[in-house]
């Protein structure tokens, strides 16, 4: 097999062992369906179609690095997690993904939606979302926001420690107003994903810790406080979870403690938030439950547990799946700029292309060794695959968007590539790093584009640069 555009004629058993979860592709063509929006083909041109779009017609539009969202399987896959999760109250995690059209989306659906700052706030009303259907998160929420909230009529605030309380109770009396709220716990379960990304262990900034005693005490507090409205009790495990077996802890621990709060106080809270973290395929290995798997194998563990602890109300059940709606209706594509041959030993070689984005549109792998996919979305190829390395253009080695994949062995500048999973956490978490400007947000539907979030300038940077003077 020769590789024309690679420096030399590189074979692919001198290049570096691929990880054992990574197959050798029969086709590099081909797609694996779990990993992409459902509107997702190859078309008979070897060009990637999402929507009823061309990616090179998309890419002529908009450029890149750019996000492409697929508007209706975003929504099917909102209107699928609420119908596997009937009898239950979906709350949208709106940090994976959040604008005013994603907000609308997320409303007309029927779906409830959580935010973690006054800002996201702000963003989910402006989309059309009905303050009694947001809750409202975060462990340091300021008086101000706290404020808005109250003023607002936001549904639900999920108090973070006791400090909170106190605050939120000055804030809700001051204006002789009724706020709903819940007790965010830790129910000491280690989550099967990255530390950063597991909350619901002892040490971390989330919560009112179970074991330590303070998440009861949080509870009498909220119920003596006489402004605040105690719906139940709140428990966020981690995230990219794909087993109900950190759930099933979680779902022991906290209905113990609403038991023991039943038992305090004759109280006996109408609901219980189970969090979320339904993980997505980001990698072929991945293999997630589907939602209804989920659903039916959580409730069955709340409803054995409330037998066990004699609770003869079950109490209304929440979830806030956030990446499992957003994640995969989203791809990122990006322009091949460079590929290089780095020798990492005799004879053995690592084949890094370099895009023009990286962790500033991206930062989930540079920041947690996150995994992802990849495919070049231009052109099909007759070249067999070549273990590659897909980096950005930042100034860091870890500036890696996918550690390994295999591409086609004559992968060259100019190339488009797509990356799927990134629809959540990527343009939410993107950052200003060497000064790159943060790419649009661009939805398909029917052969439709639209822009949801227009690609940044420089303009806008230097906007905020007070120093900056043009004629200067
Ligand atoms: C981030 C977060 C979620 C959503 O996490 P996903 O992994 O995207 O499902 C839900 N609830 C809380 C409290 C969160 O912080």
């Amino acid at each position: 097999m020769t590789h024309m555009h690679v420096a030399g004629a590189i074979h692919a058993d001198t290049v570096t062992p691929a990880p054992k979860w990574l197959q050798t592709p029969v086709d590099v063509n081909a797609l694996d369906p779990k990993l992409w929006s459902r509107t997702v083909t190859r078309g008979a041109d070897g060009v990637l179609r999402v929507g009823g779009l061309a990616v090179s017609e998309i890419v002529d539009r908009v450029e890149t690095p750019a996000y492409v969202i697929d508007e209706l399987d975003f929504r099917a896959r909102a209107r699928e997690f609420r119908a596997a999760f009937d009898g239950w109250d979906v709350f949208y995690a709106a940090k994976s993904f959040l604008c005013t059209t994603s907000a609308r989306w997320i409303a007309e659906e029927g779906l409830n939606m959580d935010v973690c700052s006054g800002n996201e706030l702000t963003v989910a009303l402006a989309g059309g979302m009905p303050a009694e259907r947001i809750g409202f998160h975060g462990n340091n929420k300021t008086v101000a926001e706290l404020t808005q909230a109250v003023e607002v009529g936001v549904g639900r605030i999920i108090v973070d420690s006791l400090t909170e309380i106190e605050r939120l109770q000055e804030i809700c009396a001051e204006r002789q107003v009724r706020v709903g709220v819940m007790v965010r716990v830790t129910a000491g379960v280690e989550a099967h994903t990255h530390e950063y990304i597991a909350t619901a262990h002892e040490d971390q900034k989330f919560g009112l810790s179970i074991t330590g005693g303070q998440a009861l005490e949080g509870l009498l507090a909220c119920h003596r406080a006489p402004d605040l409205d105690l719906r139940g009790i709140h428990s966020h495990i981690g995230s990219q979870i794909f087993e109900v077996a950190g759930f099933e802890v979680a779902i022991r621990r906290t209905l113990e403690l609403h038991k023991e709060f039943l038992d305090r106080t004759g109280v006996d809270l109408p609901e219980l938030d189970l969090g979320g973290g339904f993980g997505i395929p980001y990698i072929s290995a991945d293999r997630p439950r589907s939602a209804e798997y989920l659903a039916g194998a959580m409730e069955a563990l709340v409803r054995r547990e409330c037998r066990g602890l004699e609770l003869t109300n079950v109490p209304r059940l929440s979830v806030e799946p956030g990446r499992a709606i957003s994640g995969t209706p989203g791809m990122a594509l990006y322009r091949v700029g460079t590929v290089k041959m780095v020798d990492l030993a005799e004879g053995v070689q690592r084949c890094y292309v370099s895009v023009d984005g990286g962790m500033s549109d991206n930062i989930r792998p540079a920041l947690y060794g996150a995994e992802y996919s990849a495919t070049v979305a231009s052109r099909r190829s007759d070249a067999g695959p070549l273990l590659c390395r897909v980096v950005g253009k930042h100034c860091e080695s870890g500036d890696i968007l996918v550690r390994d994949e295999f591409l086609p062995a004559d992968i060259t500048p100019g190339d488009v590539i797509a990356v799927p999973g990134a629809g959540a956490y990527s343009r939410s978490m993107a950052n200003n790093y060497n000064h790159a400007l943060k790419p649009p947000v661009v939805s398909v539907r029917d052969g439709e584009l639209t822009t949801l979030i227009r690609r940044e300038t420089m303009a806008d940077l230097l906007a905020l640069d007070a120093g900056y003077a043009p004629d200067a």
